[in-house]
C-alpha cells in the first residue's frame, strides 16, 4: 500500500468502515511508515477535538489552525523556509 491510498482510507479506517482485510493493510502499513503514523494520529486527535467541538463551539481560528497543522503534516517535504502566513 502506498502513502496516498493509506491516506485516501484513513478516515474510513477511523470511522471504523473499514473491511477487515483492507483494515490489516493499514496497519501494516502504520506498522513501518512512521509518517504515515503521525498523520493517522493527528488526525484521529483532531476528529475527536471535532466531535468535542460540536457540543463545546470551537473557535473558528482554532478550527483553521488544527486543519492547517494536519495539512502541514501531509506535506512535509514543503518543510523548508518560512511560511508567509
Ligand atoms: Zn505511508
Amino acid at each position: 500500500m502506498k502513502c496516498s491510498e493509506f491516506l485516501n482510507e484513513l478516515t474510513n479506517y477511523l470511522d471504523g468502515m473499514l473491511d477487515e482485510s483492507t483494515k490489516v493493510e493499514l496497519e501494516n502499513h502504520l506498522s513501518w511508515c512512521h509518517n504515515c503514523y503521525v498523520v493517522c494520529d493527528t488526525t484521529k486527535k483532531t476528529i475527536e477535538i471535532y466531535r468535542d467541538s460540536q457540543l463545546y463551539e470551537l473557535p473558528d481560528d482554532l478550527r483553521t489552525r488544527l486543519r492547517s497543522a494536519i495539512m502541514k503534516k501531509c506535506q512535509q517535504h514543503k518543510k523548508h523556509g518560512p511560511q508567509s502566513v
